[in-house]
Parts: C-alpha cells; structure tokens; sequence
C-alpha cells in the first residue's frame, strides 16, 4: 500500500469526544483548551496551540459537567482557576448566541 499526501490532506474531519457530555463531534464544532509544553492552560479558538488538548461542546451544560467533576482538570492532568471557568463559560454563551 502507498501512502500519498492527497490521502493524508482529504482526512477534514476529525471527531474528538466532549470532555462534557461525552459524546463525540466534529471537533471544528468544539472548543478547545489547551495544556501548552510550559504548563499553561489557554483557550484555542483557531485549533493552532501546541499542547496537550480537550474539547467541550459549546454548551453550558457541558461546560458545567466538565468542570464540575474535575474531567477537565484530569484531563489536561493540571488544575484549571475559576478564572478561566468563567472565561469559558462566556466564550460558550457569546458563541452560542451569535448562532
Ligand atoms: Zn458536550
């Protein structure tokens, strides 16, 4: 069997399983949120950050689960602030409501 780059490239989509409710999407339906190589945990909007990811649905619930029983956290294998709760939680609702 050959492999060639065409093959490689036509792959678009890609499912990753919601840290939240657990189910399984197309990731460009996902956030994501990054564990970086230095240990910092940021948002990645654009899919672009290096690191070790996980992928809620842009859902509250989800996001509340997530947190709630610490999947994040176990995850990304680090410890997430409220800060950064909060900031999901206001990313989650604004994407919603631009839908
Ligand atoms: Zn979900």
């Amino acid at each position: 069997m050959t492999k060639n780059k065409a093959k490689v490239r036509r792959a678009r989509t890609v499912n990753r399983t919601c840290t939240g409710c657990g189910k399984v999407r197309n990731k460009r339906e996902m956030l994501r949120i990054v564990k970086t190589p230095d240990g910092e945990i940021m948002y990645d909007l654009k899919g672009k950050i290096p690191g070790r990811g996980a992928y809620i649905c842009y859902d509250i619930n989800c996001v509340e689960i997530a947190f709630k029983k610490n999947r994040l956290a176990k995850t990304l294998k680090h410890d997430i602030s409220d800060s950064f709760k909060n900031d999901i939680i206001s990313i989650t609702s604004d994407i919603k409501n631009k839908n």
